[in-house]
């Protein structure tokens, strides 16, 4: 062995490293127990979970949260079956990952090695690009192309698959093809036709409507978003991971006339969003039959699906609605005569909020949801990121639980995956600690939705003993949970367990 020699494992740590991948969520085990350290002396952030899928949720929800994926790592066989339910759900939430599968070494292959599944196969329906690097020297290249494919065009999942014995070879490091950054995904740019388009659609509309979904979070466009809907005077309705990019408390914020504003717009500019079941497909009754969408979106094989689009605009959504504001500039003055649909939609969401008001102020035991998600919410800091799912639980804390900024609510999304509460809460506090040391996590679990992941509580303790997670924002919050399934029992116990938020 030559004093140049490096192993796969540290070419991996170190390729990873390169790509600006800064957690690796996973569990440990024949035969990544070696890459777990490698990666550990690289620099890398790891995170030992206790369950693949929750480690998968973990991971890409940092991807989410950072725009750079997070690594998934995990064993052979059953480690990257596990995991694959969180693979679809990032792949449907359209967010980057990486997975990172050991798997049996090549010559026992064929022969009932440990473990041994056929594991680029069963990744690939899930994921963007599946694959395994064919020898030690192009593995920065294939980490590379993972995190590239990750993150260009839509965001998605990469699977890469590393035989035992490959991590374990050696070669000179002056053979293996080291592979720079890849830069951050081109932007792209609207055709200005169809933004004038756009723009003369809205002006021409009597009742437009703004659906802002987490594409737009996504994108980092609420600056721009804000700046828009604000200067037209527009309505604005999120999609529920869509919350925050406008602020759920600004004027603009229609959601508690959604039923109204869905029905009635005539003109819908859809930034960021799927028309699928979130949306009621785009279709009647749940929208007029006659709507006119404007759909943006940076994928453009979404463009036109479930309904045709009248103007549909495959660019980004910061780009496109910079220059849709320049456009509109000129004709402010005819969008703010739209006081009779502002009238209806002020008329119905007073309505709306009058009957929830009354429905907060029973203190019935049990207690209904509604009287707990308003206590909740007046106790916790408002710039809080919030995690949450289950059925009720979710549906009712959507409406109940505030978001002021954007990427802070993390739910079931768009796969309705229950059970990604906990990954998504361990992520979220990671990046807490990271980039906003003061912002809290909470994480309003339903009870059997909470079922699926909650052995993820203890990551949470053991991650904060370890030098790793010190700190974790969140874990008082977890520990506040513990007492949450009794919460419905009684005001007083939501009291004190609001004043733990204090
Ligand atoms: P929601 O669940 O909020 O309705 P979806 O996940 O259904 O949102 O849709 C998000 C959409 O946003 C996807 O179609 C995705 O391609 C798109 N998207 C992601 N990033 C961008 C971006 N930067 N610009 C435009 N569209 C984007």
């Amino acid at each position: 062995m030559s004093s140049d020699d490096v192993d796969g494992n540290k070419i991996l740590a170190e390729a990873l490293v390169a790509q600006g991948v800064k957690y690796v969520f996973g569990i440990v085990g024949i035969p990544v127990i070696e890459l777990s350290m490698a990666i550990q002396q690289a620099g890398l952030h790891f995170v030992g979970m206790r369950n693949e899928q929750a480690a998968c949720y973990a991971a890409q929800a940092i991807g989410y949260l950072t725009k750079r994926p997070g690594v998934c790592l995990v064993v052979s066989g059953p480690g990257l079956l596990h995991t694959l339910g969180g693979m679809a759900n990032a792949q449907m939430n359209c967010w980057p990952l990486l997975v990172i599968g050991g798997s049996c070494a090549q010559d026992h292959e064929g022969i009932g090695g440990f473990q041994e599944c056929p594991q680029v196969n069963l990744a690939r329906p899930y994921c963007k690009y599946s694959a395994r690097p064919p020898g030690l020297t192009l593995i920065p290249t294939h980490v590379e192309k993972a995190v590239r494919l990750s993150l260009y065009g839509r965001p998605g999942v990469s699977y890469l698959d590393f035989p035992g014995n490959i991590l374990a070879q050696r070669v000179s490091d002056s053979k293996v093809v080291h592979t720079a950054i890849c830069p951050e995904p081109p932007l792209a740019w609207p055709d200005p036709a169809l933004v004038s388009q756009a723009a003369s659609l809205i002006v021409r509309s009597m009742r437009p409507l703004v659906i802002v979904g987490k594409g737009a979070a996504y994108a980092g466009a609420e600056v721009i978003v804000r700046d828009f809907v604000r200067t037209f005077n527009l309505p604005v309705l999120p999609t529920p991971m869509g919350k925050g990019v406008v602020d759920d408390n600004d004027f603009h914020c229609v959601s508690s006339a959604r039923t109204t504003a869905l029905q009635h717009a005539d003109t819908i500019l859809l930034l960021g969003a799927r028309l699928n079941w979130i949306l009621h497909f785009g279709r009647p009754p749940r929208f007029d039959p006659n709507v006119r969408i404007i759909q943006v979106d940076i994928c453009a094989e979404e463009l036109h699906n479930s309904v045709p689009a009248k103007v549909a605009i495959h660019a980004d959504i910061g780009t496109f609605t910079r220059q849709l504001i320049q456009q509109l500039i000129g004709h402010a003055w005819a969008l703010r005569y739209m006081s009779p649909w502002w009238g209806q939609l002020n008329s119905k969401s007073d309505k709306n909020k009058a009957v929830i008001m009354k429905m907060t102020q029973d203190t019935r035991i049990p207690l209904n949801y509604y009287t707990v998600f308003h206590h909740i919410q007046e106790a916790i800091p408002k710039d809080c990121i919030i995690v949450s799912e289950g059925a009720n639980t979710m549906d009712i804390g959507r409406s109940m639980l505030r978001n002021r900024l954007p990427k802070h609510r993390l739910d079931a999304g768009t796969f309705g995956t229950m059970g990604v509460g906990p990954g998504f809460a361990v992520a979220a506090a990671l990046w807490c600690q990271d980039y906003a040391p003061d912002k809290r996590v909470i994480c309003v679990e339903g009870d059997s939705a909470f079922g699926f992941s909650g052995m993820e509580i203890e990551t949470m303790f053991s991650s904060c003993e370890s030098s790793h997670v010190t700190g974790i924002p969140c874990s008082p919050y977890m520990q506040a949970n513990w007492e949450f399934t009794a919460l419905y029992n009684s005001l007083h116990l939501i009291q004190s367990f609001v004043k733990k938020f204090k």
